[in-house]
């Protein structure tokens, strides 16, 4: 069976100052039942990988560029965070596509040059509360799942993460049926494409508010393998007692 995931992102937070979190969670987790992934910013991926050798915890990306090299100023490619010391990649995050017009076209030529460097794409997807208001929640996921999930997808190079956009920093978070149902439906149809070894075992993270609170709970959803935590992962004290709950299921 596939190790569960704790996964925490970063986004635009945290300096050298910060990398101390890294020694303090893998202290707390010596030998985690689950794997734990830290993604900091792109200016951190080699520093908190140096911080992490040694210790369960893997560090990530938070996005890449569909190109190996060059004239992309500001960006940095897939084959240049595995250097760094990355071993996954978050692609097609809610605020990329919000903030910098990603598509799904464009999520899935980043998630082939992910794999195409070794690394392990996590792709998210997930509605809005307006698509989910208007009763479109499973076809928005389905379009996102097949315009963004490379041909390549198998079980080992691959993670989605459901995050609805509307769960994402501001303390709402679905029910657990709103949860299960779309988890299921991903795994149904990650089956029919991608055949049954990738169908149950891509891992589906769920994404939006996870704090310590409420964690269990999700993690007791069928389907749920893990979860990508933005807020509640920049601190140890509220990513640990998550990877502690994801443990428990384990
Ligand atoms: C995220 O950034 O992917 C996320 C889920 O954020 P938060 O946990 O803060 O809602």
């Amino acid at each position: 069976m596939t190790r569960k995931l704790a996964a925490g992102n970063w986004k635009m937070n945290g300096t050298a100052a910060d990398l101390d979190r890294i020694a303090r969670l893998a202290a707390a987790h010596p030998e985690p039942a689950c794997e734990v992934l830290i993604c900091p910013p792109a200016t951190l991926v080699s520093r908190a990988a140096e911080q992490a050798a040694g210790t369960p915890v893997k560090i990530g990306g938070q996005d890449c560029h569909p190109e190996t090299s060059g004239a992309h100023t500001g960006d940095h490619s897939a084959v240049m965070l595995a250097d760094a010391g990355a071993t996954a990649v978050i692609l097609g995050h809610s605020e990329r596509r919000a903030d910098h017009g990603e598509t799904n076209l464009t999520v899935q030529r980043k998630a082939e040059a992910v794999l195409a460097a070794d690394l392990t794409a996590i792709v998210c997807i997930g509605e809005t509360l307006d698509q989910r208001e208007a009763g479109r929640t499973l076809d928005i996921v389905e379009e996102q799942l097949f315009g963004s999930l490379p041909e390549a997808a198998t079980a080992e190079n691959t993670v989605v993460a459901y995050e609805p956009v509307w769960a994402i920093g501001t303390g709402k978070v679905p029910t657990n049926d709103q949860i299960a149902e779309v988890h299921s439906h991903i795994r149904t149809r990650l089956g029919d494409h991608y055949g049954a070894a990738a169908g149950t075992g891509i891992r589906l993270l769920y994404g939006g508010s996870v704090k310590p609170g409420n964690a269990g709970e999700i993690f007791a959803i069928d389907n749920v393998d893990g979860a990508l935590v933005g807020g509640a992962s920049l601190r140890v004290e509220d990513f640990s007692p998550i990877i502690s709950a994801l443990d428990g299921k384990a």
